[in-house]
């Protein structure tokens, strides 16, 4: 395999000397004029000595650094990084006989920039962020069926949302090795079917599994709201820790249709605490009666994909937590979440303290919540933190 070459501006070498993974397209000064998408390049310092190698890409990240050092980027790499990533999950103890969902590789939090792979049960789930990853999905797919313990039996590929759309790369969403054994997945002994051939991201959202642990602790006796429920995950919990009633609430008939499917692999028929809304989330909150709920969940999808869009999204997470909080009763609690990598923690914070003061509640955190340990955020690369969620006592 060739490497292209990209030389940086004098000085631009600092970030990436302290491991931060990208580089910007302004602190390059010379690349191969060859270089395309996707192509595997050699980094150097203004002064020529070599900083690693990574993958190109078109736009304002340039490349996606994937060593800091001369080492190949090829077979052994990938299967020593994968190797690398499973270790992690296996002291993390995420793999028992009551759970076997859970993230194998979380970007750049697994030193993989661009590539993240769910497993559920013995199937993964890979989508490629960037064109390198995408072209070396062959590779990453055998790679993943010689974990130990071949835990990984099939590789479904999804890379059709996920890809820069501009690339004009021929995204995929297919299984590349393997086929369809179950769609049924375990998480903390609940059981869920997870749709990663046309659900969002890949078909579940396992970034969630211990704060559902947390909101299953308080929903004893509970009216509890799971509103942007997706697939029920939070629903499913409350219901298995005593919820008097839980409603789900989500604007897709799809993700509702999940919830309730989820519901009836839980629970018995003849349950009966579950129902479900195909709504909008802004317009329940205002037709709902005052003092109907006493735990509400508000997870809603990013309101802010870029920082372009932060102001109105700091405006979005304000006004949903305002129309929650005051309906709520005295002594209730409200689980409320951003996963916009846009937004930092104190910015949330902030938005739902504006939210608080509006609705003139008073209002105590008992927990800050994040992602959980299968997220790892590398620490050269603080952006990799996205999952921010408060817990917060009402009265
Ligand atoms: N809480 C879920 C994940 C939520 S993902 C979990 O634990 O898995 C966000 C969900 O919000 C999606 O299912 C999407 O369909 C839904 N959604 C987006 N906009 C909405 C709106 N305005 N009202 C209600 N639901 C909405």
């Amino acid at each position: 395999m060739t490497y292209k070459t990209v030389t940086l501006k004098r000085g631009k070498e600092d970030s990436l000397q302290r491991f931060h993974p990208w580089v910007f397209s302004g602190a390059i000064a010379a690349a191969d004029d060859t270089i395309e998408e996707g192509d595997l390049v050699t980094v150097y310092a203004h002064d020529g000595t070599l900083i690693g190698n990574g993958h190109s890409q078109i736009g304002s990240i340039a490349v996606r650094m994937l060593t800091f050092d001369a080492t190949a980027i090829d077979e052994a790499f990938f299967e020593h990084r994968l190797n690398d990533a499973y270790r992690m999950r296996q002291a993390l103890g995420l793999q028992r006989e009551d759970n076997n969902a859970f993230r194998l590789v979380h970007g750049e939090g697994d030193f993989l920039p661009g590539l993240v792979v769910d497993i559920y049960g013995h199937t993964a789930v890979m989508q490629a962020h960037s064109p390198g990853m995408h072209f070396a999905r062959d590779i990453i797919a055998k790679a993943l069926t010689h974990l130990p313990g071949g835990v990984v039996r099939n590789v479904y590929y999804k890379s059709e949302t996920t890809l820069p759309y501009k690339a004009h790369l021929d995204p995929m969403n297919d299984y590349i090795i393997g086929s369809m054994e179950t769609d049924e997945a375990l998480e903390n002994g609940l059981r869920f079917h997870v749709d990663w051939l046309k659900g969002q991201k890949t078909g579940f959202f396992v970034d969630q599994r211990e704060n559902r642990r947390l909101l299953e602790h308080y929903s004893k006796g509970r009216r509890v709201l799971n509103m942007f429920c997706y697939t029920g995950g939070f629903s499913v919990y409350a219901l298995r820790g005593g919820a008097q009633l839980v409603h789900s609430v989500d604007s897709s008939a799809k993700a509702v249709r999940l919830t309730d499917d989820n519901v009836a692999l839980n629970f018995a028929p003849e349950d009966g605490r579950h129902k479900s809304f195909a709504e909008d989330a802004f317009k329940f909150l205002d037709n709902m009666e005052k003092e109907a709920y006493d735990l509400i969940i508000l997870d809603p999808p990013a309101f802010a994909k870029h920082k372009s869009a932060l102001r109105n999204a700091l405006i979005g997470y304000r006004r949903l937590n305002a129309k929650a909080l005051e309906k709520m009763p005295h002594g209730s609690i409200l689980f409320t979440f951003s996963c916009s990598q846009a937004v930092n923690k104190e910015q949330f914070r902030l938005a739902v303290f504006s939210a608080a003061a509006q609705t003139r509640r008073k209002v105590r955190i008992l927990h800050q919540l994040t992602q959980p340990a299968d997220h790892p955020i590398n620490i050269y690369h603080p952006e990799g933190e996205y999952l921010k969620g408060l817990v917060l006592y009402v009265e």
